[in-house]
């Protein structure tokens, strides 16, 4: 199968030297890159800056801003067998991005930031040939907040993690997990290390995504 992995990352400029972005270290998607890799699966991963090196097989596609891994999703998406959004794309960007640097005043400085475009939200919603997962970091009403994702962005799968915790999640080598699906079903992979917790994604997204295809051959057969 091909694995099309976004991690990390990214970064929204305000002027040629300033940014906003997050705390997101990519470990959770290049670590899942790695467990897909060693399944025998092909991977692409798209990468937002963070300071881990690519692993070894995959093709790696680096990226700066949420624009630029919309571009890079939907231009790797042909082919694709498993679409993992892992990467923490920023929600907001500022409105508009000044050529030169910002001066220093001694008064407020406001900033207009405006929504980024949604890639998962941009993706068909019907009639896909791919298993989406999206990702959910939430500090508080985890469950309710993975459930409305899952149902506004019309993910297959949704895994959320607790990032409220200083030791785990976010920058963290370890994670716990709880993944929802669309038919109203969930499964708690425990606190491990987020290498042990690829292995098992990986491992889920394979069969689920067999499933689904297997479904659809079988109606093909059908209407024959
Ligand atoms: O809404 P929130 O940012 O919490 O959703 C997280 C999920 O949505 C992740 O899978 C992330 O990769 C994806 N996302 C996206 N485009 C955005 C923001 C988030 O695809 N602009």
């Amino acid at each position: 199968m091909r694995f099309l992995i976004t991690a990390g990352p990214t970064r929204e400029p305000i002027d040629p030297v300033r940014y906003i972005s997050n705390r997101s270290s990519g470990k959770m998607g290049y670590a899942i890159a790695e467990a897909a890799l060693a399944a025998g699966h092909e991977v692409t991963l798209i990468s937002g800056p963070v300071n881990l090196v690519p692993p070894p097989g995959a093709e790696f596609i680096s990226i700066l801003t949420s624009d630029e891994m919309h571009g890079a999703v939907h231009w790797q998406l042909r082919g694709c067998d498993v679409l993992v959004m892992c990467a923490a794309v920023a929600d907001y960007k500022p409105a508009k991005v000044s050529a030169q640097k910002i001066k220093k005043h001694n008064d407020t400085l406001s900033l207009e930031l405006i929504p980024t475009r949604d890639i998962l939200a941009s993706l068909p919603k019907q009639d896909r040939e791919f298993l989406v997962v999206g990702f959910a970091a939430e500090t508080n009403d985890l469950e309710a907040n993975a459930q409305k994702k899952l149902r506004e962005k019309k993910c297959d799968v949704i895994v959320a993690n607790n990032v409220s915790n200083a030791d785990s999640g976010m920058e963290s080598d370890v994670n716990e997990v709880t993944l929802f699906f669309q038919n109203g079903e969930k499964e708690n992979i425990s606190r491990a290390p987020k290498k042990i917790i690829a292995r098992a994604l990986v491992k889920i997204f394979s069969k689920f995504a067999r499933k689904m295809f297997d479904k659809k051959n079988v109606m093909i057969t059908e209407h024959d």
